[in-house]
């Protein structure tokens, strides 16, 4: 995870640094640490990398969240990488829906190869709905893949750098722990 600390002191990006496809799985090995987590966290894959958080200049194509990051990141991988169904059948013949539908409508209607494209992740924030609504604000393209989400506790949704930083997350931890005392 990259730390930058932000000039305003409003907090630190929690924020994975944008990993280009092609060089993260030449050291998979090597950089055991760099693993998505198993746990809860929301990921983007974009055309572009970002600094501290991705943005509309990242060019985001993909926004998810998961309940665990390594093995739903896993299953887009393959299918971004086109271990997939040639095509979407009664017998869902890959595992990411997400993954499924880029192979086939950005990776190969544009003949644009997987591994140069970036992947990142983020498992500290404060609401990962929020962090969710505001990545999709910020995408290159409205796929119509899924219904626009928003969040049934915030309106409008936390601003992303804030709910997405560690020292709020911090913070919140801090008030959760005093409640136990
Ligand atoms: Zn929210």
């Amino acid at each position: 995870m990259r730390v930058l600390v932000d000039r305003n002191g409003a907090g630190v990006s929690s924020w994975t640094t944008a990993y280009r496809i092609g060089n993260y799985l030449g050291s998979v090995i090597r950089d055991q640490g760099a693993r998505p987590p198993d746990s809860a966290g929301v990921y983007v894959v974009s055309e572009r990398s970002w600094d501290e958080t991705p943005s509309r200049s990242s060019g985001i194509i993909y926004v998810g969240q998961a309940r665990y990051l390594r093995s739903r990141i896993g299953s887009l991988l393959c299918d971004l990488l086109g271990f997939t169904g040639d095509e979407y059948g009664e017998g869902e013949a890959y595992e990411h829906s997400g993954g499924h539908f880029l192979w086939h409508h950005y990776c190969i209607a544009q003949a644009a190869e997987p591994s140069r494209l970036y992947l990142g992740w983020c498992s500290t924030f404060r609401c990962s709905d929020c962090a969710e609504a505001r990545l999709r604000e910020l995408m290159k393209f409205r796929w119509n893949l899924y219904p626009t989400r928003s969040c049934d506790r915030h309106t409008p949704p936390l601003e992303l750098f804030t709910n997405c930083s560690t020292s709020v997350a911090l913070s919140a931890g801090l008030e959760a722990l005093q409640k136990f005392r």
